[in-house]
């Protein structure tokens, strides 16, 4: 009995130094982390988490809420440049935080520059192969249902996420990282799933295995 149990001491051991070495701690970004920037609409936010949690399997944590930077801040039309979010996100939040990915949440309504329009308004933002992404829930609500405007958020968040892990645009049409073109209609009509090459390059980047779905289970997402 005791020599037994010595044994398996033993391989436990050992199985935790194979792993410790084949997996080098900075491998996967596991952590997303949810930051309520500004005015938010807080009923969203554990909708998001579960959203993450659903389709990449990623743990999710809400941080405390902050202020908008007033350095995003853009005067001549009263909105928040995401940019300048992402930079704040990257030097005031992420370090010390213990999260891979750093995402801003906010009911603010946010934008870029796309060219030729020096500003231009956008559901959210996320840096391809970065650590920080923002979504608006500004755009995504107007007019619409709630359990409508959860969905776009959701739809937006994974797809912004998609960019932090590497991903670019491009794809099928109804894959996470087909680019909305501007219009939340092109969204609706997205199942909010991953491409089987979209999760694929998840999981080879980031030598990690993600949730496969048939279609998504919005019930457990939205109100489970
Ligand atoms: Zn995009």
């Amino acid at each position: 009995m005791r020599r037994s149990a010595a044994a398996t001491a033993i391989a436990v051991v050992v199985a935790v130094t194979t792993l410790a070495t084949a997996r080098p701690a900075a491998a996967a970004p596991t952590t997303v982390c949810v930051v309520p920037l500004g005015k938010f609409d807080a009923k969203l936010v554990p909708i998001i988490q579960r959203g993450i949690a659903y389709i990449y399997g990623f743990e999710t944590r809400l941080l405390p809420a902050r202020a908008m930077p007033a350095a995003a801040f853009y005067k001549p039309r009263k909105r928040w440049r995401a940019d300048a979010i992402l930079s704040f996100l990257n030097d005031s939040v992420l370090p010390g935080s213990g999260c891979s990915i750093v995402m801003g949440f906010t009911r603010e309504d946010i934008s870029t520059t796309k060219p030729p329009f020096e500003d231009w308004g956008i559901l959210g933002l996320g840096q391809i192969g970065g650590t920080a992404s923002v979504v608006s829930s500004f755009r995504a609500s107007r007019g619409v249902a709630r359990s409508k405007a959860a969905m776009r958020t959701v739809k937006v968040v994974n797809h912004e996420l998609g960019h932090v892990l590497g991903m670019d645009h491009g794809g099928e049409p109804g894959c996470v990282m087909n680019d909305a073109a501007g219009t939340v209609k092109t969204i609706d009509k997205e199942p909010g799933l991953l491409c089987p090459n979209e999760r694929s390059f998840v999981e080879d980047h980031h030598e990690i295995v993600i949730p496969t779905h048939t279609r998504f289970e919005w019930p457990l997402v939205l109100s489970p």
